[in-house]
């Protein structure tokens, strides 16, 4: 039944989010969040809080945060923008540059939050079919457009494209605001941030999530020339001006601070997901190379949908999207070396199993 009021409900067709099961023995896969905890430093700012502090509105430049980045990343802090997970930054960035008539342009397999939020700014979209490996071709986006976003490393698959294709997507599109979404960067792949200097049209996102294992504080921000972070701000500050809260605020500036921590937990996570191709590869599976802290795998022989019910029997969580193309395959987070050795002894159960029959 439909009440007379629903001609003037904005309508949206939401985003799913990957399932967060708790109870015990449960191995979680399916969100690719970190499976580390955040430095010491950070547990000691939660354990220092003042609760009287609480009282009080967070600073809306989140100006401790926004000075340790800026010392990190080698930039003013006039260029970065600070947002409530980098879902806030994106959603913020479609709000501001994505307002034009012409399509914004994206890559057919990739984040669907981006359809989400093209849907209900209701600005137009088109997708560019990624190649049989799962390659983006750059000559696809240079036709009139308002507007390009694109992860690197790509979710779901984990492709890196090199700096070259950014750079020349930039180039092409000056009349464009480029959005490169690079949440799974510092799981291999370089980021393109030097080039933001050359590209005033380029601006990059980051996130708090996943290499720095604070999905729960939802931390994320986007590095811009001060033109593009100064329209941002003013958009941001036009919709809610106290986004991120205080604890979370503390809590990002310390852990920017631990670097070899953060390098430490980076290099475990990568010898894992190295360690994890070659245990999957001998199990019949095959997968674009990642460079993220994912692995995108489909099996020669036994169907997605059926390993990814198998495994959650197991309590074991990963994620499957019945999607044209990408049916065939489950994205697997990288988790702890024991996570993946359990992992692995239940596909081969699954997988043999399938196999007597
Ligand atoms: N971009 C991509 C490509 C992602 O996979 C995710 C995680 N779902 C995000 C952005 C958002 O992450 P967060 O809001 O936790 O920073």
């Amino acid at each position: 039944m439909e009440f007379l009021w629903e001609g003037n409900v904005r309508k949206a067709n939401p985003y799913t989010p990957g399932e967060q099961p708790n109870g015990q023995g449960v191995i979680k896969l399916n969100t690719n969040e970190n499976p580390y905890p955040p430095p010491e430093l950070v547990a000691e700012v939660l354990m220092d809080y003042n609760r009287d502090s609480a009282r009080l509105y967070p600073d809306t430049n989140s100006t401790a945060l926004t000075e340790a980045l800026a010392k990190r990343y080698g930039v003013d802090a006039s260029q970065i923008f600070i947002g409530v997970g980098s879902d806030d930054v994106i959603s913020m960035l479609f709000m501001t540059f994505f307002n034009s008539s012409k399509p914004v342009l994206f890559p057919d397999i990739t984040y669907s939050f981006y359809e989400v939020w093209a849907d209900i700014y209701k600005v137009p979209f088109k997708t560019l079919p990624l190649d049989e490996n799962f390659r983006m071709n750059p000559a696809d986006y240079k036709i009139e457009n308002g507007g390009i976003i694109f992860p690197n490393p790509n979710a779901p698959t984990g492709v890196y494209e090199p700096l070259e294709l950014v750079e020349e997507i930039a180039a092409a599109n000056p009349g464009a605001v480029v959005i490169v979404d690079e949440a799974y960067v510092d799981f291999g792949g370089v980021s393109c941030l030097p080039l933001i200097e050359k590209y005033d049209n380029l601006i990059i996102v980051q996130t708090f999530s996943k290499s720095r294992s604070m999905a729960g504080m939802r931390i994320g921000f986007a590095v811009g020339n001060k033109r593009l972070i100064k329209f941002l701000n003013d958009v941001k500050f036009s919709v809610n001006s106290y986004t991120m809260n205080h604890i979370s605020q503390l809590c990002g500036a310390a852990s920017v601070k631990c670097d070899v921590y953060f390098k430490n937990t980076l290099e475990k996570i990568i010898n894992t997901r190295e360690n994890t191709k070659r245990r999957l590869a001998e199990l019949g599976f095959s997968f674009p190379d990642s460079k993220a802290n994912f692995i995108f795998a489909r099996h020669d022989v036994k169907n997605a949908g059926e390993i990814f019910n198998a495994l959650k029997a197991r309590k074991i969580y990963v994620r499957h999207w019945n999607k044209p193309r990408i049916s065939d395959y489950l994205r697997i987070t990288i988790g702890t070396d024991g996570e993946m050795d359990t992992l692995i002894e239940a596909l081969k159960g699954i997988i043999n199993h399938e196999q007597n029959f």
